[in-house]
């Protein structure tokens, strides 16, 4: 197992926004998280990642309880995320905006330092080749040079992701990356997070859009009001009732 939420629940004042909720991911899967608003996916994002401790439960990242380690030390265990709402550097380059996503695992300061030492600016270019195969991996090396805010809703998705890959993650965490995307972007969505999965990296997804998950996942976990409601193959989960009664709804 890759990631094992072990019993993770997490409390805001009188809020449960997660109670006893456990699921492994296993090797190479793409595994989806979905349930209605509310239901406490972000929650569980933001506990993987550290910016909240869960209340209880533990969570283990390739057998090490990586519960309460610091947000850069779950990175550089090889976990990395991106986020519902997009985060970019919009007023960086799209080049720029992934070299960022490499620097936050090396370990010199390439971009704050003006005087550069040979081994720094070596580093530099390491980090500019690779992020340059990262975008023609998600398609917007011919953008390279523009600036994030300049980027197309569904690029700047891509470029998101990216920045992520540049961390080098065994683990990705994708936060409903299809919001906002017409059928054509999410179709090449679909393809990039093949791709991903083909490179030997896990990836966890939030998403609300059906077809998406039920086409790419290997397995998903339902949530709702904060507990796990089902667990299984798209077709055990589009077949449950529970999960239709509260989430998915009648055809
Ligand atoms: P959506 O699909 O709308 O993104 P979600 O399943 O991701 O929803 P969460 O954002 O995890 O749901 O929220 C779960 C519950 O926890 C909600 O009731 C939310 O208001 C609450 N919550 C989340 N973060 C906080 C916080 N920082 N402080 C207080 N309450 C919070």
């Amino acid at each position: 197992m890759v990631l094992e939420i072990k019993n993770v629940s997490k409390n805001f004042g009188g809020i449960h926004a997660l109670r006893n909720v456990s699921f492994s991911i296993k090797q190479g899967e793409i595994y989806g998280l979905i349930g209605p608003n509310g239901a406490g996916k972000t929650t569980m994002f933001n506990l993987i990642t550290n910016i909240f401790e869960p209340s209880s439960g533990e969570i283990v990242f390739n057998d090490e309880n990586i519960t309460g380690l610091k947000s850069h030390k779950i990175t550089e265990k090889g976990i990395c995320r991106t986020y519902q709402n997009i985060r970019l550097f919009s007023q960086m380059s799209a080049l720029k905006n992934v070299m960022v996503g490499g620097h936050s695992r090396s370990s010199s300061g390439v971009f704050s330092s003006v005087f550069r030492t040979k081994a720094q600016r070596k580093e530099e270019q390491e980090l500019e080749k690779n992020a340059e195969e990262l975008l023609k991996l998600v398609g917007l090396f011919e953008n390279k040079d523009l600036l994030a805010e300049n980027l197309a809703y569904g690029q700047q998705r891509r470029l998101e992701i990216a920045r992520a890959l540049a961390s080098k993650p065994k683990l990705l965490l994708l936060d409903e990356p299809a919001a906002g995307m017409n059928e054509k972007e999410t179709d090449s969505l679909y393809d990039l997070i093949k791709i991903i999965q083909s490179k030997g990296i896990t990836v966890l997804i939030i998403e609300h859009d059906m077809p998406l998950v039920m086409k790419l996942c290997d397995r998903i976990a339902v949530l709702n009001f904060g507990e796990k409601l089902a667990e299984g193959t798209p077709y055990e989960i589009q077949n449950n009732e529970a999960v239709i009664e509260a989430y998915l709804g009648k055809e």
